[in-house]
Order: C-alpha cells, then structure tokens, then sequence
C-alpha cells in the first residue's frame, strides 16, 4: 500500500566533536556541517524507503539553509514546504561526544530560521495530499511551532490521517515551557507513540509509575500503538487487542556503535512507513531495529540512511 508521510519542525546543521570529552570551553575540532534536525533525518529515512515524504519547515537564505534542502531533495524529500527566509539564520547545533553514547548539545534553533515557522507558512495543498503525520517533541521549541503542528493535526485527522509521536526530549530543551505543555495536547491525537526507554516516565500520570501502568494508561486514554525504543535492546510495541494487552518484545542487532544522532529517527521512520503500507508489527519492528542499527554505525546524523534492500541485507547476514 503506498502511504504518504508528513513532518515538520527544525532544519539545521551539526557539527560533531571530532574527540571524545573535546567539550564547548576550549577550542578543538569539529567535523560539519552536516545536514540534520530530526523531522530532516525522519523525512529522508521515509524517502529512502521510498515512500511519500513531505517536510515543513524554514531554514535561512544561506549555505546551510541551501545544503539542507538539497541534500532533503538528492534524497528524495518533497521540499517544496520548505520556506526560505531572510530574518533568521538557519539552525545549528554543537555536539560534544564523552564516548559513543553521552553527548551534550549547544542548539540555535528557537531563534534560528525554523523557529520563524507558524501556521501560515503550511502549504495547504501539500498537506492535504498527507495520510500521516509525524510529530517530533524536539521540534517543540517555540509557540509559533506549537501552533502550526496544531493546525496540521487537525488538518490530518480530518482528512482521516493519522498522527504519530516521537517525544525526542532533549534536556537541554526541557526548560521550555511550551513544550511540556503541548507533549498532553498531542497525545490526545496520536495513534502511534515512539518513546524511547528513558522517557516514557515523562509521561507518568503520578510519581513512582512503572512503565507497564503508563502503558497500560496510554492505551486506555486512546494510543492505539505505543513503540518503546530500548537501544541496543530493541524495541517493544503494545495494542490493546479485544480488551487485553497485547505486547512483542524484538531484540536488537548486533552492530559497533559509531555516533548515535539519528537511530530514534530512522528507527521511527521505518516502523511507521512500513506499518502503515501493511507490514506487520513484528516485521516493522525487526526492520526498524535494523534501520536504528544501521545508523548508529555511520557517523553523521544523515549518513546512516537505508532503503529497504539495505535492511533486508542486514537483517539476513545477521541471522
Ligand atoms: P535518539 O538518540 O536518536 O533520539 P532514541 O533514544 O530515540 O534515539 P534509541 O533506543 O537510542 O532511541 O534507538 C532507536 C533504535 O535504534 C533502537 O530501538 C534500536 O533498534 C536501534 N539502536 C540504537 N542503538 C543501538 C545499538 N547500539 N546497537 C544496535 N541497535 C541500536
Ligand atoms: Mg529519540
């Protein structure tokens, strides 16, 4: 079944660390910019499956704004809900690596170009063309945003779309207001709900929950999937099946672990591109177990892209 996929939110640049524990307050080396922001990274991976991807957003009328937008379009993106404007710079963000795992970020993005995005910058015809909706949480970041993802929502659930969620909570964007606050309103609205491990406590309706009563909690307040992203582990989805919870445990690949910007993106493109077009769960799991793989070991926020023959692949040679 063909499906046609929308996001929206932040386009920016990276510039990684090129050595662990380098930090942001001496000089030292950077490798960049590389084109990212993760609505960017969802939207190609969902292109390299080959299906329809549409991704809204602003970036700067600059080189990075410009190598975003053509490295989305090489990939197969529709790019035309891209707005270039001349108020802002494009967004950037600094990652500093401890090891293979931790790493901080110095983000620009609330008053770079894709924080000037609103409501009136949607493309009304490219989103109704839309089945599906992917909300990332760390696109969040500014009222404008909030109230534009709105629009979009209520645009897709009319047309009998469906919305998903990946709340990609980044701490160093936690002391924004806006977007705790807007993490309940989209929740109401999600059908497929994209945790990862360590955040699905931030959806606990009082202290102390366990993660199987959140669940639970989540499923009887509408979610119909909830996807938890377990790292090297796996994933887990949950359905609630003729009153009864129905839950699947798939466990990770093996894989060396390069850079890890990106694996929730492409793991999350993939589970629901392929869901959508009548993958089972179990497969679209075991699939975007091997997409989440397959990124972590490129280094570069885009680079660990795969299209379908690539996970077939992977999946095959690690049986
Ligand atoms: P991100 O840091 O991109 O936000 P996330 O926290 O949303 O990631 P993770 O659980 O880290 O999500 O990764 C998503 C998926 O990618 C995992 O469920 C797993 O399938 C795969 N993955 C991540 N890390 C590894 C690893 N070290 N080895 C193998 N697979 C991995
Ligand atoms: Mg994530």
């Amino acid at each position: 079944m063909s499906v046609s996929i929308c996001t929206m939110g932040e386009l920016l640049v990276e510039f990684l660390s090129k050595n662990y524990n380098q930090g942001f307050t001496q000089p030292g080396e950077f490798l960049g910019p590389y084109p990212s922001g993760a609505p960017a990274i969802y939207a190609a991976q969902v292109a390299r499956l080959g299906f329809d991807s549409t991704l809204f957003g602003c970036v700067g009328n600059d080189d990075f704004g410009r190598l975003n937008i053509e490295r989305l379009r090489l990939e197969g993106v529709i790019t035309d809900g891209i707005s270039v404007i001349d108020k802002a710079p494009t967004g950037t963000a600094f990652v500093s690596y401890h090891n293979s795992v931790e790493r901080d970020f110095i983000f620009n993005i609330p008053n770079s170009a894709c924080g000037f995005f609103t409501a009136d910058h949607i493309d009304l015809a490219l989103l109704n063309q839309c089945q599906h909706f992917h909300i990332m949480g760390s696109s969040l970041f500014s009222f404008r945003i909030i109230d534009a993802m709105r629009r979009a929502i209520q645009i897709v659930k009319a047309n009998q779309g469906t919305v998903s969620f990946d709340p990609n909570i980044r701490k160093e964007m936690l002391n924004i207001p806006e977007m705790s606050q807007a993490f309940d309103y989209i929740l109401e609205y999600t059908d497929i709900f994209l945790p990862s491990e360590g955040e699905v406590h931030h959806f606990a309706s009082s202290k102390h929950q366990k993660e199987t009563d959140i669940v639970q909690e989540l499923l009887a307040n509408g979610v119909q999937h909830i996807v938890i992203k377990r790292g090297q582990k796996g994933a887990s989805h949950y359905q609630q099946h003729q009153g009864q919870t129905q839950e699947l445990h798939i466990p990770g690949y093996n894989t060396k672990m390069v850079d890890p910007t990106g694996a929730g993106d492409c793991f999350g493109a993939t589970f629901v591109s392929l869901f959508l077009s009548g993958f089972s769960a179990e497969k679209a799991l075991r699939y975007a177990n091997a997409s989440g793989a397959l990124a972590v070991s490129h280094k570069g926020p885009m680079e660990g892209l795969s299209s379908l023959a690539q996970i077939e692949h992977f999946i095959q040679q690690s049986a």
